[in-house]
């Protein structure tokens, strides 16, 4: 065990089985850990570093900003968080933004605007429709609406007005509608849940059931926005538009940040209903306005679409190679393969040896989620080094 490892064991809460690799420094697509070993990375912090690790423009806009504001209260404008604001709503549908710390911060902030928005138009309906399979956070309330009995089982009873429905089913949704829903929420793709990809009608269908009964769709992009599956947010290739819709992860390129962004039909929030102490501060909002702006300037939504094809295109030829791949799934650079038996951890594990970091998302499924600027070299890179590892499963 390392000195970090003990450290680790004798004062850290034990949440989360670690990765036995101790990182010290980024660049790019690559990390290194304590013993200047170096790994290629298609975890990227859960999917959270779009530009890679400590891309120059992030460091500036990080260095620039904490020589000049960090945080302030959200009383005082401040410039980082409105240019954030207005270079969103110019590239999205949504009109208006509040920021949070974190995804599940934004998520909980969007099922309270969904409530107040009960309040005023549909005589206090208050219930959020989500699917099985989802993941929306881990504070009590994103547990509830995350359709996941793990997570779920150890904190029961969970707070009360949400209701989880089969994934991809808009019938299932049709039959949990009543009198007392005000929202809908869902990823457009499941990620944490297996990278779960819905039929193609079906955010289309479930939007124009909303639209019926008045009630609002939360589409939550906390993994799938801001250009991970090659449109800068996933929406745009399902044909809907969400009444309100939540970012984290990509956006900060690093910094924790998340946003609400709502339609102005939907925007009920008075002042005081709603706040943050850190959200929005000058020193992510920087972080997170450069990132943006050097995703939509250089384009890299279409890296992502060419790269994800080819990533995709050789990951299937592992699968006609290897029949224990039983199916390669995805958009963009947000792709999983599964096996036919259990043998993501030690895959893991492998590719760890061979100096490529990847994701367990089912035990029988990794997840890939590279930065989203990485050329074809790096999808070879880990390509061979999958290739190795699977011959010698
Ligand atoms: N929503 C989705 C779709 C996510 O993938 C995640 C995290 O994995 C969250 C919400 C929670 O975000 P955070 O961990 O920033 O609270």
């Amino acid at each position: 065990m390392s000195k970090w490892q003990e450290l680790e064991s004798k004062y850290f809460m034990h949440t989360v089985n670690r990765v036995p690799v101790t990182l010290v420094k980024g660049e790019g697509a690559r990390v290194w850990d304590d013993n200047g070993r170096e790994y290629l990375d298609f975890v990227a912090g859960w999917a959270v570093n779009s530009l890679g690790h400590c891309h120059p423009v992030v460091a500036e806009a990080l260095a620039e900003q904490a020589h000049t504001l960090i945080q302030v209260s959200n009383q005082f404008y401040t410039i980082p968080q409105l240019q954030l604001a207005e270079i969103l709503v110019q590239h999205s549908c949504l009109d208006k933004v509040f920021i949070s710390n974190s995804g599940a911060e934004a998520n909980e902030g969007a099922v309270k605007l969904a409530r107040r928005y009960g309040k005023h138009h549909l005589k206090g309906a208050y219930e959020v429709i989500s699917a099985i399979g989802s993941f929306h956070g881990r504070t009590l309330g994103m547990v509830a609406a995350s359709g996941q009995v793990k997570h779920q089982e150890p904190y029961l009873p969970l707070p009360i007005g949400f209701v989880n429905v089969e994934y991809n089913s808009v019938a299932a949704i049709k039959s949990a509608t009543t009198d007392k829903t005000c929202a809908v929420i869902l990823e457009p793709l499941q990620g944490e849940g297996g990278v779960n990809l819905p039929d193609d009608d079906y955010l289309k269908e479930v939007k124009e059931w909303c639209e019926q009964k008045g009630i609002l769709l939360i589409l939550d992009e906390i993994q799938t926005g801001v250009g991970r599956l090659g449109t800068l947010f996933a929406y745009e290739q399902y044909g809907v538009e969400p009444d309100i819709m939540t970012l984290a992860k990509g956006l900060g390129s690093g910094v924790p940040i998340g946003t609400i962004m709502v339609k102005d039909s939907a925007n009920v929030f008075a002042p005081g209903e709603h706040g943050s102490t850190y959200g929005g501060n000058p020193l992510v909002c920087a972080a997170a306005y450069a990132t943006l702006k050097y995703i939509i300037d250089n384009n890299v939504v279409d890296n992502v679409r060419k790269v994800g094809r080819y990533f995709t295109g050789r990951l299937e030829e592992l699968k006609n190679k290897y029949s224990f791949i039983t199916d390669v799934r995805g958009r963009g650079l947000l792709l999983a393969i599964e096996f036919d038996h259990e043998i993501a951890a030690d895959v893991l594990n492998s590719c760890l040896e061979n100096g490529l970091l990847v994701n367990r998302v089912k035990p029988n499924a990794l997840r890939f989620m590279p930065p989203l600027i990485i050329g074809n070299g790096e999808v070879d890179e880990a390509i061979n080094i999958l290739d190795k590892v699977l011959a010698a499963v």
